[in-house]
């Protein structure tokens, strides 16, 4: 029997799939996370190079484990001996047939927000990779793009500093705190309004809290 969440999650999904469309962006909802591994695998050609961004819900979902035991040429930064080519994995990731990441927030409207550090992630959902697949858990999205902004900046954010070894306010209290420090996560801010080719950017929705 559907509960009334996932109801909820299917009706809203099905708004926010029809404004990205209308953005030009390739979307699907899936209810669950296991759904969403399958529509992934099946949007990519075998043979296909893939490389992915940090993100924790493609991690978790198992999805980067799945590209690793298919037929695919991966590009795994994780998997780098050394900084340098941890460094030269992310340039590679730009030439990608297919980039894979999360968003931070995308609002009901169907416009996506991302925030980064070095701006590898958000500097391939804009130019470079021939596809972009972005696994989305309904709880990133938000009301409108001030939310989404919101969300990605004094939510998303703050919980994603404590998974790098870095030095900024937000680790020590918890909160935003604006910094301009030299470690910020928050260099860059993303706002991908539409897909340009279109259907480049492909983005799966899911019935599901995913990441931060
Ligand atoms: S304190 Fe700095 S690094 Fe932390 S969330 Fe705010 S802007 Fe980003």
């Amino acid at each position: 029997m559907t509960t009334p969440l996932e109801s909820r999650n299917a009706l809203l999904a099905k708004t926010v799939v029809s404004n990205l469309e209308k953005r030009h962006f390739e979307a699907y909802y899936c209810p669950t996370a296991q759904e969403a591994l399958k529509k992934v695998l099946d949007l990519i050609p075998e043979g296909s190079s893939i490389g992915w961004g940090g993100s924790m819900s493609i991690r978790d979902m198992g999805l980067t484990k799945a590209i690793h035991e298919g037929n695919y040429t991966v590009i795994d930064r994780d998997l780098a001996q050394t900084p340098e080519e941890a460094a030269q994995m992310q340039r590679d990731c730009l030439q990608a047939d297919y980039f894979i990441t999360s968003a931070n927030a995308i609002a009901e409207e169907g416009i996506m927000v991302n925030i980064d550090g070095t701006g590898n992630r958000v500097a391939a959902i804009c130019f470079g990779p021939k596809n972009v697949i972005v696994v989305c858990g309904i709880n990133k999205v938000t009301q409108n793009l001030d939310a989404a902004i919101s969300r990605a900046r004094f939510v998303a954010a703050p919980i994603n500093a404590g998974r790098f070894d870095i030095q900024t306010p937000c680790k020590i209290t918890g909160k935003c705190h604006n910094c301009t420090s030299a470690d910020s996560i928050c260099s860059e801010v993303l706002i991908t309004r539409t897909s340009r080719p279109a259907n480049r950017v492909k983005i799966i929705l899911v019935g599901e809290d995913m990441g931060y």
